[in-house]
This record gives structure tokens, C-alpha cells and sequence, in this order.
């Protein structure tokens, strides 16, 4: 079924992509910005008007807030229609996962109860399942959380010790066991709960009633940010739950945390967009109102390059976002003509894309940490208060690097999938990367083209792919199997696979917004595309460099380190003007307007 894909996940790294092919968020249609307009509309009246309110946990608020989105339907967008859904894509449900990440601990409880929370039932409930509970969480009726973490179970999720034995009459789970940092478990309904059964070494899935007698919900954690949102440990003291609430088959449980924690990836990826995107907002606005030697602060060049990056980032996230989000609705529709159901073709097309979606999840959160940390500094002072709107902002913003994965298995997820993919034949990267060492050895590298704007960075961007191929044939041959040992060489790879994707979906929106003009200055965007190419071969050197003498291969080490000042020799652009015109335009508009 992967043969109906445009392009399978991982695949851009050995295939050029032409930009009609992807989606811009420039062709989001009247009815996504309708949606994405009541989702706007609904954080304006009840969610920033009550920050204050929600960040001090008042009793309730949160839940009656998440009942309210739940009646204008916005807990269901991507729910099937039969259970009280929109049935729209999950392009629509990102976009909609965009404007409501500006609402702090509302966007997580929000993402919380919406993805991780629901998605698990509606990708893998039974019938019964699906009529039990979903029409009551897409209405707002009912609220979920995904208690996956425990004490001694983070990173290594499978290592959770919460057990499930089946009772003498065989009608019920009892569960025992305990929770940790559960998202919207101090009100939560509905719980997927991860537990091993009987002596298994493999997790379930279990659907648990919250108001089951034995469940034991701690007080609310203090956190550093995201205060609002409910935070807590759960025990489960024989508890019982019904045989029939077994999610998936026994033994699945842990398939279904990690095929649903590669769509909640993606999903933060979205959520940072719309955070960065009011944050740039508020730095602008303060920006143009501040006055320091007689003058206002947005007309220093130093914060004019602060803005600038805030965009440019922020852009470029956007870009890879939605060119996935796209790639994933199209793998669902060829899966289900294939014949496969709606929760397989879904949780086949989140697998699919699993690396995409972890980078995005890197990326974009570290994104965010840049654009709410330079927005503290344009507020100097001001920034460090806790009456301006930075505090929360740059309080709220740091999670989003922990959760979902931390950055950190993130990245090695990002590396291993692409290695393991080339191994498996499923992406041509060693037969690629062979021509890419024949280019080496022969030293005769292709001279760069000049025959236009997007071929030209289209010709440096395949470079970046090369050097990516060069590293991940240098690092196998060099530690075969025990590549999983060399974390730091990884995380190199990493990093330049997603700087590529990140840089490659940049240059083809920009490429293709030309191309159907759309609206705004196409030389701003070409700017944005400039610099972000000078920075992204810059930080590619490095990496490459930093992996190839990690190795040790000293009698390669001469041609691999020709070849990577070659492949990131990008011509280069006056960074000064071009991130001063960004910055202006924003200045001009005073809002986030690209
Ligand atoms: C506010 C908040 C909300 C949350 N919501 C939920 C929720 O709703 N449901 C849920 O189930 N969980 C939730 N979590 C838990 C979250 O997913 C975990 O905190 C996260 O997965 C990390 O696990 P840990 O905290 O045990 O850190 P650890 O796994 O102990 O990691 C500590 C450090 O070691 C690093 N590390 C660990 N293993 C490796 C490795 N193999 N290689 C390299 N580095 C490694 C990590 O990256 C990290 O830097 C939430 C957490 C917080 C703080």
C-alpha cells in the first residue's frame, strides 16, 4: 500500500519534491477558516480573559471551559460525524490545533483530551467502545486523559510496573498500580491506562472509568509553567475495570501509546505556531511602544534581528507542519481505498510519518523557546515581570521540549528511523549514499547550476541531503550495529535531517506561493528563504563536521571535511538587510503578519 504514497515517510531525503505537491497554509478554504476563526473567536472571550483565573486552578474552570468548546463542537473537529463529530481532515484539526496553542494551559488540556486522550479509542475502540464514549467526548460530556508515565516509567514507557489481573470469574481487570504527571486526570472521565496483564512483558491498554471505586487522585503538582492545567498522580488501588474495556488486543498497549504519541508530535508541532505567532505579536506591540534614547526600541537593529528570527522560525516550522499534515491525510485516504479500516488507516498513516513528526516536535518546540526567550529580552525589564504577558509565555512554552518524548528521544527516534528505513530498503539511503562517496572520492563536485532563484536553492538544499546520506553511510560502516551507542553522532544526524526537511518545506511554500500568488511582498518571503538557507548550512557544517571527526576515521577524514565545505558553500546574502526588511514589515503591521 506504501506504492500509492506521493512520498513515504523519510523519503524526502532521497527524493526531490516539486511544491505543487504540498499543501501550503496559504490554501487552507473558507470553511478551515471558518473553523479556525471560531477557535480564535472562542480563545478571545472565554480563555484570555480568564488567564489570571485559570493559571490559579480555580475550582472547575477548566473542565467548564473544555464543556464549553465541547458545545461549539470543537472537541470533535476530526471525530467521525456518527459519533457527534465535524469528520474533518487532519489538516483541519491542526489548523484548528494552531490557533488554540495561543491559549497556554488551555491549549494542553485541550490537545490532552482531544488527541492522546480520545484519539486511542476512536483509532482503536471496538464498536461498543466507540458508541460508549466518543459522542460523550466530542460533545464535552465527558473528558479524557492518557496515563501512560509512572515513577519509574518515563522515557522508558514500557517499563511501567501498573498490573492488570484477570478476576476468578473472568469479568474484570483488576488494576493496581501508579500514574504520574497525567494531563486532565484531576477531572478526567474517561482514562486509557497502560498496564501490564497478568505476568506479561508487554503493555495493554485499558479504558478506565475515573469515577471507579479505588482510583486515588493526588493533589495537583506546582509546576513551573502551564499552571492552569490539571497535572496529577493517579493510584489505582484494585480497581476494576470491565474485560470489555481492553483497548486493542492484549499485549498492544504499548503500540498504542507510541503510534499515538508520533500524532500527538505532529500535533505540538501545530500547537507552537499559534503560541509563537501571538508571542511575535506582543514583542512587536511592545517594540513599537517603547522608547529609549529618544527613540522607539523597534528601530535598533538589534531587536529588528530579534524580530526578524521570530518570524523566520516561526515560518519555517509552519511550512514543515503543514507539508506533513498534508502527507498524512493523503497516506489515510490511499490506506482506507486500499481496503484498510478508519483507526488503522490513521494510527499506518501516523507511523508512517513517524520521523516528520518527531522532528516537527524538536523543531517547532525549540522554535517557540528561541521566540518566547528573545521576547522576554525586547521586553528588557518589562519582560522579567510578572504583570506582561513574557512570563507566562516563556513559562509555558518549556514543557513542550519534555513532553510527548523528550527532545531528546526524539531526535534519536528521528536518526534511527531514517537509518533503520535505509537498512529495510523502504528509502533508497544506501544506494544513494554510495554515489554520494563516489562524488568524494572522485573529488569532482557538481558545479552549482545558477539557473534560477529555486533551482538554486533547490541544488544546495540536495546537497544538505547528501551530507545527511555521507553521515549515515560513514557512522554504519564505521560502528555497524552499535551505531545505538553513539547518541551524540545520532543527534548530529538528527539535526541535519531536520534542518533539511525544515529548509526544503520552506523553499517549496515560498516557491509555491508564487506560483499562485499569493497574496503579500513574494521578495519578504524570498528574504525569509535567504537567510534561513545561510543559517541552516552554517549549523549543518558544524553537525556534519562535529560527526565526522567523532568518528575517528582519520584517513577519510580530509575528503569527508572537503566535502562538507563544499556541500554547505551556499553564495551568500547581505543577512543584515534582509532580516531588516522582515523586521520592518512586521514593525510596519505591528502583528505577526507572514
Ligand atoms: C506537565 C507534564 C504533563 C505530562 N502529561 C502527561 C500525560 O498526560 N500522560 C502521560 O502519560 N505522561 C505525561 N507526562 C510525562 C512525560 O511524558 C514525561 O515526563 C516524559 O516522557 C519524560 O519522562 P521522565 O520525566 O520520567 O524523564 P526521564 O525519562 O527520567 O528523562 C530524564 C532525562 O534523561 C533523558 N533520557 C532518558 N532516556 C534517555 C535515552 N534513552 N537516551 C538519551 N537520553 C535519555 C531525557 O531526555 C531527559 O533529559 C507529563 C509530564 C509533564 C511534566
Amino acid at each position: 500500500m506504501e506504492q500509492q504514497l506521493n512520498i513515504k515517510g523519510c523519503e524526502f531525503l532521497t527524493k526531490t519534491t516539486d511544491a505543487n505537491e504540498i499543501f501550503i497554509p496559504e490554501e487552507f478554504d473558507e470553511e478551515q477558516t471558518m473553523i479556525a476563526q471560531t477557535c480564535q473567536d472562542f480563545l478571545e472571550t472565554e480563555v484570555f480573559c480568564n488567564l489570571d483565573r485559570i493559571d490559579q486552578k480555580e475550582e472547575g474552570l477548566m473542565r467548564s471551559i473544555l464543556e464549553k468548546s465541547g458545545e461549539l463542537g470543537l472537541l470533535g473537529i476530526s471525530l467521525p460525524e456518527e459519533y457527534g463529530g465535524f469528520g474533518q481532515s487532519f489538516l483541519t484539526s491542526m489548523y484548528a490545533n494552531e490557533v488554540l496553542g495561543a491559549g497556554y494551559s488551555f491549549s494542553v488540556a485541550y490537545s490532552a483530551h482531544t488527541g492522546i486522550g480520545t484519539l486511542p479509542i476512536a483509532y482503536y475502540g471496538n464498536q461498543d467502545q466507540k458508541d460508549r464514549y466518543l459522542p460523550k467526548l466530542a460533545s464535552g460530556e465527558a473528558m479524557a486523559a492518557f496515563c501512560l508515565t509512572e515513577p519509574g516509567a518515563g522515557s522508558d514507557a514500557n517499563a511501567g510496573k501498573t498490573k492488570a489481573v484477570l478476576s476468578e470469574d473472568e469479568k474484570y481487570y483488576i488494576l493496581n498500580g501508579q500514574k504520574m504527571w497525567i494531563t486532565n486526570g484531576g477531572f478526567a472521565d474517561v482514562q486509557v491506562v497502560f498496564a501490564k496483564i497478568g505476568s506479561d512483558r508487554i503493555l495493554s491498554a485499558l479504558i478506565v472509568d475515573g469515577n471507579s471505586e479505588g482510583i486515588e487522585i493526588k493533589p495537583e503538582e506546582a509546576k513551573m509553567g502551564i499552571k492552569g492545567s490539571s497535572t496529577v498522580q493517579i493510584f489505582y488501588n484494585d480497581v476494576k475495570v470491565p474485560v470489555e474495556n481492553l483497548l486493542g488486543r492484549r499485549g498492544e498497549g504499548f503500540r498504542i501509546a507510541l503510534y499515538t504519541l508520533h500524532m500527538g508530535r505532529i500535533k505540538l508541532g501545530g500547537n507552537v505556531i499559534g503560541a509563537a505567532k501571538r508571542a511575535i505579536t506582543q514583542s512587536v506591540n511592545y517594540a513599537n511602544e517603547r522608547k529609549q534614547f529618544g527613540t522607539l526600541i523597534s528601530g535598533f537593529g538589534s531587536i529588528k534581528y530579534k524580530l526578524a528570527e521570530q518570524v523566520i522560525r516561526n515560518f519555517a516550522n509552519e511550512s514543515a507542519v503543514y507539508r506533513a499534515s498534508k502527507n498524512v491525510d493523503e497516506a489515510i485516504e490511499a490506506y482506507q481505498q486500499g481496503g484498510m479500516e478508519y483507526g488503522k488507516s490513521h494510527m499506518e498513516a501516523f507511523v508512517q510519518y513517524e520521523a516528520e513528526a518527531a522532528l516537527l516536535k524538536v523543531y517547532g518546540s525549540e522554535m517557540l523557546d528561541y521566540v518566547v526567550d528573545e521576547m522576554v529580552q525586547i521586553m528588557g525589564g518589562m519582560g522579567f515581570s510578572s504583570e506582561m504577558p513574557a512570563d507566562r509565555a516563556y513559562r509555558d512554552s518549556r514543557i513542550n521540549r519534555i513532553f510527548e518524548g523528550t527532545n531528546e528521544i526524539n531526535r534519536i527516534w528521528v536518526a534511527d528511523t531514517v537509518v533503520k528505513r535505509g537498512h529495510k530498503h523502504k528509502i533508497d539511503v544506501f544506494g544513494q549514499a554510495k554515489q554520494v562517496m563516489e562524488e568524494l572520492e572522485a573529488s569532482e563536485f557538481k558545479a552549482h547550476p545558477s539557473s534560477g532563484y529555486f533551482e538554486d536553492k533547490a541544488f544546495f538544499i540536495d546537497r544538505f541531503k547528501k551530507i545527511a546520506l555521507m553521515i549515515i553511510e560513514a557512522a554504519s560502516n564505521k560502528f555497524g550495529r552499535k551505531m545505538a551507542h553513539e547518541q551524540e553522532i545520532l543527534n548530529n544526524l538528527s539535526d541535519i535531517v531536520t534542518l533539511t526537511y525544515v529548509a526544503e518545506s520552506t523553499m517549496l511554500r515560498i516557491q509555491k506561493r508564487e506560483s499562485i500568488q499569493a497574496q503579500g511582498d513574494q521578495n519578504l518571503y524570498r528574504d525569509i528563504l535567504d537567510v534561513l538557507m545561510v543559517d541552516v548550512a552554517d549549523t549543518i557544517r558544524k553537525y556534519a563536521m562535529d560527526a565526522i571527526y567523532s568518528m575517528d576515521s582519520e584517513e577519510d577524514e580530509e575528503k569527508y571535511r572537503r566535502g562538507i565545505q563544499h556541500f554547505t558553500d551556499v553564495p551568500m546574502v547581505n543577512v543584515k538587510a534582509a532580516r531588516r526588511r522582515i523586521a520592518d514589515k512586521l514593525i510596519e503591521e505591528n502583528r505577526y503578519c507572514f
